[in-house]
């Protein structure tokens, strides 16, 4: 049971070679059959267990490899930091940016708004951000999440963590359902364990 076994297309085999993966890890044998079946889950992984290619991976697949012109933004990754939201593009960027024709944006606070305009102007298949320049975007230009098929919460302890649950809530409340959400984080305080009752449905727990 390799990458080769989990009907991935041929695409994203060829980005999971040219990122030099041999085999899955433990989190990524577990998760992502799952994530292919279209249902939610919550994983508890630690950065270094391989997460980030968990989640991009599936995601890779349910965009079907390909840039779509018309709906808009379809998956949305939710990062407690700028670096960790730009960790997780390069990672995209080696994993399906050259094998696929999918666009992606970075949203987060010290970049330039006007860039962060432009880019969306260029209809990007794929938000990467932080939750602050998120919604400063949104009440900017209007950006509109209705066409949110996929979500992504990385490191989400952190994110209540750093007090930015308010925000993710107030994210969550402007996504359409049905849609698929998958909640990365190496622990469950309690007020995660109540966000993950209100905005996802019935999460498969995945952990090692
Ligand atoms: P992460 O937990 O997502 O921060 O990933 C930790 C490190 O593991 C990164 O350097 C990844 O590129 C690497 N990695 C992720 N999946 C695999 C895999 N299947 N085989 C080898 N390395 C991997």
């Amino acid at each position: 049971g390799g990458f080769a076994a989990m009907n991935l297309s041929p695409q994203i085999l060829k980005g999971i070679k040219k990122k030099g993966y041999r085999f899955p890890t433990p989190i990524q044998r577990k998760a992502i059959p799952v994530i292919l079946t279209g249902k939610d889950i919550v994983a508890m992984a630690r950065t270094g267990s391989g997460k980030t290619a968990t989640f991009l991976i599936p995601m890779i697949q349910q965009l079907k490899c390909e840039h779509s012109k018309k709906v808009g933004c379809r998956a949305l990754i939710i990062s407690p930091t700028r670096e960790l939201a730009m960790q997780t593009a390069k990672f995209f960027k080696q994993l399906g940016g050259e094998t696929t024709d999918l666009r992606y944006t970075i949203l987060v606070g010290g970049d330039s708004m006007d860039n962060q305009f432009s880019d969306l102007s260029n209809n990007p298949d794929i938000i990467i951000c932080t939750p602050g320049r998120l919604l400063h975007i949104i009440s900017e230009t209007g950006l509109s999440l209705k066409a949110i098929e996929y979500v992504v919460l990385d490191e989400a302890d952190r994110l209540f963590e750093m007090g930015l649950g308010e925000q993710v809530t107030e994210i969550a409340s402007k996504l359409p359902t049905p849609r698929q959400t998958l909640l990365f984080s190496a622990t469950m305080p309690a007020e995660l364990v109540e966000f993950t009752k209100a905005g996802l449905n019935s999460p498969t727990l995945v952990r090692l």
